[in-house]
């Protein structure tokens, strides 16, 4: 699997979706129009590493994603985190906005530690982090980590891999890709943002494969968002279904979906890998 390349129009895709979402959904349009800054912000940064690493990378100077290409180094010569964080202070929501504060306090090293433990644990213990501490780290490296995985080619798998084949991370996201005559099932990884395929019916948290134990609902209010629980595990995982509606872009449309967080809390499921803004 080589992985696929993200770049400007990849970033901007994901801006036009948010503001297009936003005039959708009114209960979603703050979180969305934030996350379109966010986005902004992510794309000139992405730009920017790429400038720096690019080439190494291309050259195939990569050792395995992670802790590889000593990412220590990476973390070290990204720019600092202080215009991110003022912009995080400014546009994000009242609790996330809070967190930024707090980290704007702190110094260079200890936001250095900040993004390094982020970079070791994100998306496999995430939960070590919880879901404040990590969003200005996760949202902050997510470039990078995307970067790395485009020019990072996974090694040949012999089954489903559990786990993202690129860094290790987990899936965040199913998302249908329409093939042939139905959907090709593929999950979303949770750290680099990369897709891998999937089997259909399957829990990507405890590995059930009885179709019986495994409902999916779907709202009226997003006829291609499939939630999918697993009744024995209690996690849930959500799918966007390109083949219902194939302008979605599958990280923005999930953070839309507010409503579906709600329903899966009040009916006692856990999602497998929060999303950005911890939904
Ligand atoms: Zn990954
Ligand atoms: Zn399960």
């Amino acid at each position: 699997m080589k992985a696929t390349q993200v770049g400007a129009s990849e970033y901007d895709a994901r801006i036009r979706r948010a503001e297009l979402l936003a005039s959708r959904y009114a209960f979603a349009a703050e979180v969305l129009r934030f996350y379109s800054q966010l986005a902004g912000f992510q794309k000139k940064l992405y730009a920017e590493i790429k400038k720096d690493f690019g080439r190494a990378l291309s050259a195939g100077r990569t050792s395995p994603f992670r802790p590889g290409f000593s990412a220590a180094d990476a973390i070290e010569t990204l720019p600092t985190l202080t215009n991110f964080l003022r912009l995080m202070e400014q546009a994000a929501p009242p609790a996330l906005a809070a967190a930024a504060r707090e980290i704007s306090k702190l110094d260079p090293t200890s936001h250095l530690s900040l993004l390094h433990a982020y970079w070791e644990l994100g998306g496999v213990n995430d939960q070590l982090i919880g879901p404040f501490a990590q969003f200005i780290p996760r949202a902050f490296v997510q470039p990078l980590a995307e970067l790395l995985a485009a020019y990072t080619t996974a090694p040949p798998a012999v089954s489903t891999p559990h786990d993202c084949p690129l860094c290790g991370g987990q899936p965040m996201l199913g998302v249908l890709r329409p093939e042939g005559d139905g959907g090709k099932r593929r999950m979303m990884c949770s750290f680099c943002l990369q897709e891998w395929d999937y089997r259909r019916i399957y829990c990507p948290s405890c590995h059930e494969t009885d179709e019986k134990k495994l409902p999916v609902y779907v709202a009226e209010q997003f006829p291609h968002i499939r939630v999918e629980t697993c009744e024995t595990c209690k996690t849930y995982i959500r799918t966007i279904d390109l083949t219902t509606d194939g302008n979605a872009v599958p990280l923005v449309d999930d953070l839309a979906a507010i409503p579906l967080s709600l329903w899966a809390q009040e009916h006692g499921y856990t999602r497998l890998q929060p999303n950005l803004l911890g939904t």
